[in-house]
């Protein structure tokens, strides 16, 4: 008999890995704050090798089948620079995080899973057999800027690539096609704590007389799916100085520059499996497996950490919205440069 696992949070980090040891006969229970389907600030641009574990674990059939659309191709604006289309290689896919979620968490109920919606873990987050998957931590302020995101949907959208992403000194927007006609559009922001800036909605509009602006021109807003997150922190953490077994943004958040954040839950997840399956049929002790899964991820994600902080730092850079904004943007070389490395 299998030792049970406890996941703290339903969301890609832990309802995949309860899948996963699931399909190992592993007796798993989810506590789940919120309730499915829901919507999340996200860009809904899944890129990198979660894919592959998806594929592994049989689940990117299901996000397929659920309508996720491929995105081949990329443009970048800032100010009045633009990039030429760049090819996504390989490609992401694009699914909303209502269906996403949703999808993850009947995937798991099915396979014998004890998901429990609207119930919050309160009890020791680093006992034994207890996961730590309950996404960011918040953060107020850091390094003098308080971070937010914002996401909404929106129809009659036309682009000029499959993700678009729109840069300002204020912060940047990505925008991408999903199933139904609808595009999502997500931005990241940043503002000094006490200041007013503009109210939160027209920055997903973008300032008038940018290509954002113009391209939402007549885009129609679907209110339902308007959300916002605050106190983002955004500093690379290392798996092996934190305690217990952490996956996910629980883990470290990537910046959502890199498109690459969901990804990073699912190999999380995937490195996470063996080790935990190993503690739950009793072969190794409870450290032993926090120990093996902090080491592996803060391999995996080390270098990848390392250059989305440097892109990040880039996007808000001034540079990018002067005159050498138009080389940077017109190099393939540093294209596919930060698109290999951050993922
Ligand atoms: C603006 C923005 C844009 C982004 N865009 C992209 C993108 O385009 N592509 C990409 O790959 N990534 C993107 N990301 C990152 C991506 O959304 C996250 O990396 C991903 O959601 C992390 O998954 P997770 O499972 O770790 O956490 P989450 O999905 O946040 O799940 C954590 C879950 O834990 C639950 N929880 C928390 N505390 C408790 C508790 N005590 N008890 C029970 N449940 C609890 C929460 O309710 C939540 O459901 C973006 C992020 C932001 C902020």
């Amino acid at each position: 008999m299998n030792k049970p696992i406890a996941i703290i949070g339903g969301g890609l980090a832990g309802l995949t890995l309860g899948i996963g040891l699931r399909r190992r006969n592993v007796p798993v229970t989810i506590w789940e704050a919120g309730q499915y389907p829901r919507r999340r600030v996200c860009g809904e641009f899944v890129s990198g090798r979660g894919l592959d574990v998806l594929r592994r674990l049989g689940l990117l059939e299901e996000f397929v089948g659920a309508g996720a659309i491929p995105a081949r191709s990329a443009k970048i604006f800032f100010g009045t620079a633009r990039s030429p289309l760049w090819p996504l290689e390989p490609p992401a896919l694009c699914l909303s995080r209502f269906s996403m979620d949703h999808l993850l968490a009947e995937r798991f109920r099915y396979q014998g899973g004890d998901l429990r919606e609207k119930t919050r873990w309160e009890g020791d987050v680093t006992g034994e057999g207890v996961v730590q998957a309950n996404g960011r931590r918040a953060q107020t302020v850091e390094n003098g800027w308080r971070w937010f995101g914002l996401k909404i949907h929106a129809r009659g959208v036309q682009l000029e690539a499959d993700l678009e992403m729109h840069g300002s000194g204020q912060g940047y927007l990505g925008l991408c096609r999903l199933p139904g006609g609808e595009v999502n559009v997500c931005g990241l922001f940043r503002g000094r704590p006490g200041t007013v800036g503009s109210p939160v909605k027209d920055l997903l509009r973008g300032a008038p007389g940018t290509p954002l602006h113009r391209r939402l021109a007549s885009a129609v807003f679907e209110e339902a799916s308007y959300c916002s997150v605050a106190g983002l922190g955004l500093q690379p953490q290392r798996a092996i100085e934190q305690g217990g077994c952490r996956l996910g943004d629980a883990l470290t958040m990537i910046p959502p520059v890199t498109g690459n954040g969901m990804s990073m839950a699912f190999e999380a997840a995937e490195i996470a499996l063996d080790p935990i399956a190993a503690y739950a049929r009793g072969e190794i002790a409870w450290t032993a497996a926090c120990a093996a899964t902090a080491r592996a991820c803060d391999t995996a994600f080390r270098m990848r950490l390392f250059w989305a902080r440097w892109l990040q730092a880039t996007m808000f850079s001034p540079v990018l919205r002067g005159k050498l904004g138009a080389v940077v943007l017109n190099s393939r070389w540093l294209w596919q440069l930060v698109f290999t490395r951050t993922r």
